[in-house]
């Protein structure tokens, strides 16, 4: 059956438009390579233009001035129009991502709660009164920035765009987001249920077209007055070196090479199951992937034999069918940057225990599909041991005591996520304490909610996402002080 080819506009100003390009973008099922739609790629000129809609709208006072309650009960109706659509909308993440449905209807889900959690916290955004002298009156006013900018991935195409715009927009300010060429789908859909909630005209622009033109003339546009990445930490560092000519502050939430951590006593079955679900889940594409894992000596054969066996079980098929387990990469180009991880794993001298190949079916041959791959006998020195593969490539790792695993865990650029598995409260407390990791889940792993705080150590990012703290990054504080005597 051959895919329906779906012309799309990208959302400025309330309204669905082409800009001023007739160039499209082909968007490609990545189960079968074939064409789904076509997506106008915008230029400088459509950016600034955006940009300068949204200063229209954030100056108008429409959003930023109106009731706070008020402004939350749009963001909760968003989030009532997507829960109406639901089905709908997952199945467009899976068509055009390639996850599996069930993962894209827990991305849905996610995105709901994002916008109801902001949607709660829209009135509770404020300011401190500070005592200074019994003369003074000192407070502090929290303003939204202004005209935030949020550069958008691949692999979690709904779910980390909301991350960010729900927060901006329950601030106060009117925000452009430039989604992933590769997967625009979903939030074009949202952009428009923004409309349909009562978002003024202008608050809420989503505009299509590669992160090397759109991406760039978006970030360095001196009108900007807040930036958002997710994305690989090379295009970060870009990101922060523009803003710094504009002095625009930046979040960023960059790669991960995460320690998974299996001591012993901890539930093993459980543990398995986990490491297994850590790394992949959607294809392994994922910043806080448990793509290093470390087993302790004592279960390390036990282990890994029933990781193999759980490994090889695991269904590939495209994601639009409910049985499938590992659902094919997003592109042509990340499936050949993977394979090239696993030539070099090999050539480096690591240990292939299962996987390293396309699968054999006839059916996902056309797709993008890799078998879900583990690797043992990995050194921190070689490429797969210590750079973000971002596909479902395991390393493992083996160590024999706490302090073992922490100096092998830290010796890492990243610092995004660790998974520690354990039921000796006094380890997993050291753990907890010494690892350099933003999140750390005990007996647990791929936890992550709107209300609780999301970011990077060292070359993982800079600031946190979700939570209440998120706030500060998209408001400013002014300090008032009232001579009242
Ligand atoms: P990028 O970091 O280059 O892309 C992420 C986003 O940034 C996309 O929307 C992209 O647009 C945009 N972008 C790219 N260059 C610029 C720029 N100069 N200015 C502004 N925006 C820009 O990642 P890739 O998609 O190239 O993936 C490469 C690797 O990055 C992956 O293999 C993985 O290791 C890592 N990555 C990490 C992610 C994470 O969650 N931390 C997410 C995605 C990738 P467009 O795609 O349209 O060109």
């Amino acid at each position: 059956m051959t895919a329906q080819v779906q012309t799309y506009d990208y959302f400025v100003n309330g309204k669905w438009t082409s800009g001023s390009s007739a160039e499209r973008f082909e968007l490609r099922n990545p189960a079968t390579d074939e064409i789904i739609g076509k997506i106008p790629r915008a230029g400088k000129e459509d950016v600034n233009e955006a940009v300068e809609v949204a200063r229209k709208a954030f100056e108008s006072s429409a959003w930023h001035e109106m009731e706070q309650t008020k402004r939350g009960k749009i963001l909760m109706q968003i989030a009532t129009l997507m829960r109406q659509n639901f089905e709908d909308i997952a199945k467009l993440e899976t068509l055009n991502q390639g996850k599996p449905i069930r993962e894209s209807k827990g991305d849905v889900a996610w995105a709901i709660r994002a916008f109801e959690y902001w949607g709660g916290a829209a009135d509770k955004i404020q300011g401190e009164t500070i005592p200074v002298t019994p003369n003074r009156l000192t407070y502090t006013l929290r303003e939204p920035l202004g005209v935030t900018a949020h550069i958008i991935p691949w692999n979690y195409p709904l779910a980390l765009a909301t991350r960010s715009l729900a927060p901006a927009l329950a601030a106060g300010n009117a925000v452009i987001a430039k989604p992933a060429e590769l997967t625009p789908l979903t939030l074009l859909r949202v952009a428009e249920y923004g409309q349909k909630s009562g978002l003024p005209d202008g608050v809420m622009n989503v505009i299509t077209g590669s992160g090397a033109v759109a991406g760039r003339a978006l970030v360095s546009h001196p009108d900007i007055d807040g930036i958002t990445f997710t994305g690989s930490t090379e295009t970060g560092r870009q990101i922060m070196e523009t803003a710094a000519k504009n002095i625009t502050p930046v979040l960023l939430e960059l790669g991960g090479k995460n320690p998974n951590i299996v001591f012993p006593d901890a539930d093993f079955q459980r543990a398995v199951q986990m490491a297994k679900y850590a790394i992949f889940t959607n294809a392994g594409q994922m910043c806080w992937a448990g793509s290093r894992l470390f087993i302790h000596t004592e279960i390390y054969d036990k282990f890994l034999t029933e990781l193999k066996k759980q490994t090889e079980l695991i269904k590939i098929g495209p994601g639009l069918d409910e049985k499938t387990e590992l659902g094919p990469m997003v592109s042509k180009d990340q499936q050949e940057r993977v394979m090239g991880y696993i030539r070099s794993g090999i050539e480096d001298g690591a240990r292939l225990l299962t996987g390293g190949q396309v699968p054999d079916e006839t059916t996902l041959r056309k797709g993008f599909f890799l078998k879900p791959t583990i690797f043992t006998d990995v050194k921190a020195t070689m490429k797969i041991g210590c750079e973000e593969i971002f596909g479902p490539v395991l390393t493992v790792f083996k160590f024999s005591s706490a302090e073992e695993v922490l100096r092998m865990a830290n010796e890492s650029q990243f610092g995004l996520y660790a998974g520690v598995w354990t039921n000796n409260l006094k380890v997993a407390n050291q753990l907890v304490t010494q690892l350099q990791a933003g999140v750390v889940a005990v007996n647990d792993y791929l936890v992550a909610y709107p209300q609780t705080p999301f970011g990077g150590y060292k070359d993982s990012g800079i600031g946190y996402e979700s939570g209440l703290q998120a706030v500060s990054h998209y408001t400013r504080i002014k300090s008032v002080t009232v001579n009242v005597s």
